[in-house]
């Protein structure tokens, strides 16, 4: 993976519907900015129960998107993660509608999950308390299959996602067709969605069990066969997060959004710095995705609370959720937890612009931050153009993620682009992508409680980054030709340090 920033996009809200109408944009207004683009569910089809997360047959470009050259032609210029999504499959698949004609005489029968085929003697009350969620409830359906049997399918999303067993050789055949296609078509990264689901056993919690790391190592090593680097994505307790990422390619680190939003509101380094000494180096870092920010990141261990403490108090918790729906005037609030249909109740659902208030000054250094902290950014099309909350869309849809997933016409982008806060974002990405100490060794600065200080440094050249959160002061600088020169952020109205 090139150690530059990547973009994180869908293939039909940025500019227009299509491969080609992404390549033109990453190709001209957006040149040289991005070394990789996540381009998030393009299978067919795109517009199903969960924005793509529910592929109907996963080796087959949506054609409203093009097909599988266009795909291949854009690889030939910016390198491609695209979704794996291992844990769940349309219930309107090919596979599932044979399964429901045909019941247990279908070749596919091993491959969908039941309540039956996980707890083949039955499970009882405590074994279903201890299945694990994002929100409550079972992640079970009933249904009468096409052939008129009953079965309770195991639904971990909603009700059109039926989760596979990915052990079955079944399992195993079309993950590896998936990858082999994948292969086939230059995409050269790929994001295991949803994977701490992805093992079943009874009387378990059903997620990140040790069987659950194994399948996580596993997967992997055919993808590297077939040339593909893995990024494993799970919301969970941070010390599962850092032992995940000592067995694989890369993790998100999704602990940054939240503990910079806690760091800017309660004026405190403290929580970041312990965050960063011990966060993984083989991160993908982002403050903003196509799901909410989340909060079970920097939570208490749910399994053990008391001997699995978070990453900031318990109290700060609440509070950080409560002051992003302050600051974006209760908007947030109308998208997050069971206002409207989420399928992870612990995510806030909120442009990261509009968390921080649409300030641009702190939005500005929460992405300088971002850049600097170990891993290779992501960049979510929203936050690149410093977007605000599309309270039409979620009022339409009343999909609360659909909050910030916005799509932009090319008049939308270009005026976009001019606003000071995205020249200067802009400005921010070339500068990591380009300055060599990048490339070298991270130290985390020794500083007092108010003060985070990142260095990077490679031979005699170094950057870096000093912010007060106590007075919102910051120092950014770096060499350049053997000489010091200092980066303002934002170009016009920062307020730097003495
Ligand atoms: C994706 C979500 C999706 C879920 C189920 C994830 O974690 O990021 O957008 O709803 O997996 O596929």
């Amino acid at each position: 993976m090139k150690n530059q920033v990547q973009l994180i996009t869908y293939a039909d809200r940025l500019g227009g519907a299509g491969f080609d109408v992404l390549e033109r944009l990453l190709l001209g207004p957006l040149q040289g900015l991005f070394g990789g683009v996540h381009i998030l569910p393009f299978f067919h089809p795109i517009d199903g129960a969960d924005a793509g997360f529910d592929p109907i047959d996963h080796t087959m470009v949506d054609p409203r998107l093009g097909s599988w050259s266009a795909v291949q032609s854009l690889s030939r210029h910016l390198d491609i993660m695209a979704d794996l999504i291992v844990n769940h499959i349309s219930t309107e698949s090919a596979r599932f509608q044979d399964f429901s004609e045909k019941g247990t005489d279908s070749p596919y029968a091993g491959l969908f999950l039941t309540l039956g085929s996980v707890f083949p003697h039955g499970a009882g009350e405590a074994d279903l308390l201890k299945i694990y969620r994002p929100r409550p409830g079972l992640p079970f359906t009933a249904v009468t299959l096409k052939n008129g049997e009953k079965r309770i399918l195991w639904t971990t999303f909603t009700s059109r996602q039926v989760d596979i067993d990915v052990r079955h050789p079944q399992g195993v055949a079309y993950l590896h067709a998936i990858l082999d296609t994948f292969q086939a078509h230059g995409i050269t990264m790929i994001r295991l969605d949803a994977v701490g689901y992805a093992i079943k056993q009874p009387g378990t919690s059903c997620f990140m069990l040790p069987e659950t790391f194994d399948f996580i190592e596993e997967l992997p090593r055919y993808a590297k066969t077939v040339g593909i680097e893995v990024l494993v994505e799970i919301h969970s307790y941070y010390r599962q997060q850092i032992e995940i990422a000592r067995r694989v390619d890369r993790v998100y680190d999704f602990a940054l959004p939240p503990l910079i939003l806690h760091a800017c509101f309660n004026r405190t380094a403290r929580y970041l710095q312990q965050w960063l000494a011990l966060s993984p180096r083989n991160a993908i870092t982002v403050l903003d995705t196509h799901d909410g920010i989340g909060v079970i990141d920097i939570g208490a261990d749910s399994a053990n609370p008391v001997a699995g403490a978070g990453l900031i108090p318990p109290e700060d918790l609440d509070a950080l959720v409560e002051t992003i729906h302050i600051k974006s005037g209760g908007q947030s609030r109308q998208a997050t937890g069971a206002a409207a249909s989420n399928l992870d109740l612990y995510q806030v659902n909120c442009t990261y612009y509009d968390a921080l208030g649409r300030n641009d000054r702190d939005y500005l250094l929460a992405r300088a931050i971002q850049f600097f902290a170990p891993g290779i950014p992501q960049v979510y099309y929203v936050g690149l153009l410093a977007g605000t909350n599309d309270m039409q869309l979620l009022a339409e849809t009343q999909v609360g993620r659909d909050i910030n997933r916005p799509t932009y016409t090319p008049a939308d982008i270009a005026v976009a682009l001019q606003r000071p806060v995205v020249q200067d974002l802009l400005a921010l990405i070339r500068f990591r992508n380009s300055h060599p100490a990048f490339n070298g060794s991270f130290t985390l600065l020794d500083t007092d409680d108010h003060t985070l200080g990142l260095r990077w440094e490679q031979g005699s050249d170094w950057t870096q980054l000093r912010v007060n959160f106590s007075d919102g002061s910051y120092e950014l600088s770096y060499t350049a030709d053997g000489r010091v020169q200092h980066f303002d952020l934002p170009a016009r109205s920062g307020r730097k340090m003495g």
